[in-house]
């Protein structure tokens, strides 16, 4: 399945812009044993290349955004962060995390170890603990290479489109910033499941209460209840429940990766 999987994926990709074809043409279609998966996966990049990726949009986005001014605060992320990037099944990666002074409740990551947390979303946060489980969440998309891994996905495709835009500063991007953009990523709901069950693996280890996860997935839930935001344009403001979805089947996940099976009342109350 592997072999003719690459050659249609790759032929796939070559249809794609200049820079991911580019990638596939240049022999960065490998596989490797992927820890946090525990599966042997074909990749289209090599780390270097996907780092390469992930720094050019982190940048811009850097470039776009104002950090939050609050020092200790940065630390604090920081430190939880490295805790959790320490324990993860990924750890050649240099992680670097980052608060961004913006009130919209989001998170979102990009590949090569780039986390972005808003303030919105830390200030929602009651703890360490449910500050660590949003970092795990985000540590974990990386490590299990979920970006990378569907890069025949929308998703891949958009994040190699932001680095190509952001490699061309000043470019027309259809009214949208690179860091709005990289916002609005959402991942597929298989990887936000796994996301979330290596996410309790690396609290487990990293020292901190794992249950947080569940208790932050609680405040998700009112949050749904926000009617979303609609911005000039028709562009929706990103909510952590928008690029994070599928709350009800993450609760699910979480209880049984700590549990070891959810109540059976979860399984009455979930959807199909
Ligand atoms: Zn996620």
């Amino acid at each position: 399945m592997a072999a003719s999987g690459i050659k249609i994926q790759a032929r796939r990709a070559s249809r794609w812009g200049v820079l991911f074809g580019g990638l596939a043409a240049a022999g960065c279609v490998g596989s490797s044993f992927n820890l946090a998966t525990q599966e042997q996966e074909y990749t289209i990049t090599s780390t270097e290349k996907e780092v390469e990726v992930g720094r050019k949009v982190a940048r811009q986005v850097m470039d776009e955004m104002a950090v939050v001014a609050d020092e200790p605060l940065q630390r604090r992320v920081r430190e939880i962060g490295q805790r959790i990037a320490a324990v993860c099944d990924r750890r050649e990666l240099v992680y670097q995390f980052a608060v961004i002074a913006d009130d919209d409740v989001n998170a979102f990551s990009l590949p090569g170890g780039y986390v972005f947390l808003n303030d919105g979303l830390v200030k929602k946060t009651a703890n360490d603990d449910e500050l660590a489980g949003v970092v795990a969440h985000e540590v974990a998309h990386i490590a299990a290479r979920h970006a990378v891994k569907r890069y025949e996905s929308s998703l891949g495709l958009q994040i190699v489109q932001l680095a190509s835009l952001a490699a061309r500063r000043g470019a027309a991007t259809g009214g949208l910033s690179v860091a709005a953009r990289a916002a609005q990523l959402a991942y597929a709901r298989q990887d936000e499941l796994e996301a979330d069950r290596l996410a309790v693996k690396y609290l487990r280890a990293a020292g901190f209460d794992p249950k947080a996860i569940l208790t932050f997935l609680e405040k998700l839930h009112d949050l749904h209840g926000d009617k979303a935001q609609y911005l000039p344009r028709g562009v929706v403001r990103p909510q952590y429940a928008m690029t994070h979805p599928f709350v009800p089947e993450r609760t699910l996940a979480v209880k049984e990766a700590l549990y070891g099976v959810a109540d059976y009342i979860d399984y009455l109350n979930s959807p199909e």
